[in-house]
Order: structure tokens, then sequence, then C-alpha cells
């Protein structure tokens, strides 16, 4: 079995997560390749590397001192070193990088260092080989992960009776210089690792033991999904569930290999699976319905009307080319008969929307009608399909709560059925849903008592 094992900042964030990550990997000969983020938060009031590392760029680009952001970089790693009798040269590193910052080192390269450093610091420790990922993970011109170039250098560097450790986050452009992924992005390296050895399961070690049925800030002890669809995991984390980055998804896509979300700090727990395909297991074990609650706060509805539009050709698609100018991505378009709404991130249309309005009224509209404050929330689950009565209950349940639908939408496959509800009955919308769909009548009864 090969496992390409990823961990994630909270997972490496000082010497005691170091310990935990060196007994997952010796409990598994399987785990060969492991991609780590930057150190993340040991405590509340510790800080990520990545965000130091931020802050000494913007520092150094106005000439602002900032000696204390370097001095906590250093004790983070001496701290990790000296604790773990290690003898990478973290001064020596620091002050390189500094001089190189000096010298117009850029942003990318900067923020970049954190996953170095730390994986220069995990390859001692696990005794593995460190490969740099600037060696390794290429860029094309555009930007996108070049997988032919990357595979090949990757194999190349590959030692077959040796563990390797690699940086996750960032690559080199063709010309070599360093660029990194968006915040999150170890889980795309992760997963092109896995894509390239040809894994047979993608391990993404975090701080929460899976992914979780709603959001735990919201209500309590929810249950871990124990397995899901690549599909599903897209929809739960466009929603908003904050587990695995985006693109992650599509590099072992590609090759069907299976992802396990694990935590660190519960070695023994078995995570979440995500497969492509889950209809054998779900015939020997049925899954519940729902597989996940998810949404996201603070989009913006624009409704535009004008009478007798049905009976015109093309009047949304002008309206949707205007969305595409402003580059806004649109969440959702549900439409009546002569009024249509998009639905977008508020925070995309920010300092645009008084353009697009204005763009809209020539279109001729008899009103172009703005709303804010508006929360998307969803209900996913494969075993919706051809399942009825399921949104009856679904919106039965927010009437009795007094909760206001604004939009309703749902696609032929009923992979997941998403609402537009207020801001302000967000939290409140998916306690009810849970409460009434995911907990037992025992565990309702005990809530409730
Ligand atoms: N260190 C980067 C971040 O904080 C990348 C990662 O952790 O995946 O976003």
């Amino acid at each position: 079995m090969i496992k390409v094992a990823k961990f994630g900042g909270s997972s490496v964030a000082n010497a005691k997560q170091f310990r935990k990550i060196k007994k997952i990997i010796e409990a598994d000969a399987g785990r060969r390749f492991i991609v780590s983020s930057a150190c993340g938060k040991s405590d509340r009031e510790d800080h990520k590397v990545t965000d130091l590392l931020y802050l000494c760029h913007a520092h150094e680009q106005y000439g602002v001192p900032c000696d204390h952001l370097w001095a906590l970089l250093t004790q983070k790693y001496l701290g990790i070193r000296d604790e773990l009798g290690l003898t990478v040269d973290v001064e020596g590193q620091i002050a390189r990088i500094r001089a190189e910052v000096s010298d117009g080192a850029s942003v990318d390269y900067l923020v970049s260092r954190g996953e170095y450093l730390t994986s220069l610091c995990l390859a001692e420790f696990l005794d593995a080989d460190f490969i740099d990922a600037a060696e390794v993970i290429s860029f094309d011109y555009s930007g996108q992960v070049d997988m032919e170039q990357t595979s090949r250098l990757l194999k190349a560097r590959l030692n077959p009776g040796k563990r390797a450790v690699i940086p996750g986050f960032y690559g080199s452009m063709p010309g070599g210089l360093i660029k990194i992924m968006s915040r999150g992005g170890s889980d795309i390296t992760g997963s092109i690792v896995a894509n390239v050895v040809d894994a047979d399961v993608y391990e993404n070690w975090t701080d929460v033991p899976g992914i979780l049925v709603a959001d735990p800030r919201i209500v309590d002890n929810p249950p871990r999904v124990e397995r899901l669809t690549y599909l599903e995991l897209r929809e739960l984390s466009y929603m908003g569930a904050n587990v695995l980055h985006d693109e992650a998804i599509f590099p072992i896509h590609e090759k069907d290999i299976p992802i396990n979300i694990r935590s660190t700090n519960e070695p023994d727990n078995p995570g979440t699976m995500i497969v492509r395909d889950c209809s054998a297991e779900d015939k020997k074990n049925p899954p519940h319905y729902i597989t996940g609650i998810s949404g996201r706060k603070d989009f913006s509805a624009i409704t535009c009307m004008r009478s007798h539009m049905s009976t015109e050709v093309g009047v949304m698609s002008q309206a949707l080319a205007i969305f595409e100018k402003f580059k806004v991505s649109i969440e959702a378009v549900p439409a009546g008969v002569d009024t249509f709404t998009v639905i977008a991130p508020s925070n995309a249309l920010e300092g645009k929307i008084h353009e697009i309005v204005a763009e809209l009224h020539k279109l001729n509209f008899d009103s172009v009608r703005v709303e804010d404050k508006i929360a998307m929330l969803a209900i996913v689950g494969r075993g919706m399909r051809q399942r009825h009565g399921i949104s009856g209950a679904f919106f039965a349940e927010l009437g009795m709560a007094g909760i206001n639908i604004r939009t309703i939408s749902q696609t032929v496959d009923e992979l997941d059925i998403i609402i537009g509800i207020d801001n302000r009955d967000y939290e409140e919308a998916i306690r009810r849903i849970y409460n009434k769909f995911i907990l037992t009548e025992k565990e309702r009864h005990a809530a409730s008592s």
C-alpha cells in the first residue's frame, strides 16, 4: 500500500505535534510520502507561521522595523529544533531568508519559507529525504500546475527505499521563480504527490477527526461522516464546510484515489473516507440520506423584473454577461415568469455593485432591486435521490420555526437542496434541520429535556 500523508499546520505546530506525527508514520510502512504545511498555532495566543511571513513582507515592503516578527519565527523553529535535538541551522536559514528579502525577494518566496523550514525539520526528525517543492512542483506560464513535468521531476527525485518529506503550498514557475498556491494549498500539493506516486490513499491529517455532519460551532457534537463521494465533498466545501482545499480534489479524482481525513490528535479514529463511488459500501451499510448540512452567510440578491420578459429571448444571458464582465462568480439564479434573481457573494460585488446595477438598467428592466445579508444553506446527500418527502419535511421544519425561505434550488441529480434565507436565521435554521433530521428520537428527547 502506498500512502501520501499530508499534515496541516496544527499537526506541525510544535515539537509535541512532531512526535505524534512520528508515531503515525512509524505505525504504517505505507506512509512513505509526507507533505507538510507550515507550523500553525500552538495555542490561541500563538500565530501561524504563514501569517507572520505575510506580516514580515508587509513591514519590509514599507520599511517598517519588524525584528520582533523575525524573532517570533526564529523562536518557533528553535523551539522545535532544540526540543527534538535536531541539527537544522535555524539561525543561518532565517538570516539567509532575511538577506534575500532585503535583496528584493518576492512575497511568494518569503511566504513559502514556512513550509520549507517546517519540512526541513520534519524530514530530519523522521529520518526521511527532504525534497524541495521548488525542484519538483512545476507551474506553467498560466500559473497552473504542469502535471507532466511535475511527475517527471518528482519521480526522478524519489528514492525507492526511503521516506520523503515535501513542503506543501509552493512550486516553481518556468523561469525558476517560486510561486505559492492559494491559502490552504498544501492540500493541493498532497493531492498532486498522491497522483504522481499512484497512491492507494491520500491521507489528510488535520485537527478534526474527519468531516462533520454540521458545523460544530453551531450544533453540539455533530457526528463524523464515515464516507462520502468527491461530488458531495465539493458541494459541502463549496457551501462552507472547510476541511480540504477546494482544488485538492482534481489531481486525485483523475486517478480515483480515496482521500482519508484524519486527526493527528486522535490517530485511532478512522476519520472520513472520500471516494468517487460509495455504492458498494452503501449497499452493505446504507448511509443517512443527509450526508451533511452546510452553508455560508453574506450573499447579495439582485432581482431584475420586466413585464412580459418571459416572451423575450436572451434577456437573462445579457444580464449574466454583465456579471461576467465584472468577474463576479454567480451562486444561483432562481427565476420566476417575469423576474429572476442573481445571487452572488456580497464581497465579490464590493466596489462594483453600483456599476453593475447601472448596466442592468440599460437592459430596460422595470426594476432592479438589491438585497444584502442573505445566507445560503444546503442539505447534501447522495441518499436523497429518488426519495420523496425530504424537501417537504425540510421546508415544513423551517416554516414551523418561523424561518422565511427567500430562494429554493435543486438540480435533477438531487444531490442537494439549497435555500436562501436571511443571515439572521442561519444558525437557527441549521440547528432546526440538524435536530429534526440527524438526531435520533432518543437524542432529540435528551436534548430537549
Ligand atoms: N501555510 C499555508 C496557509 O496557511 C498553506 C497550508 O497550510 O496549506 O494557508
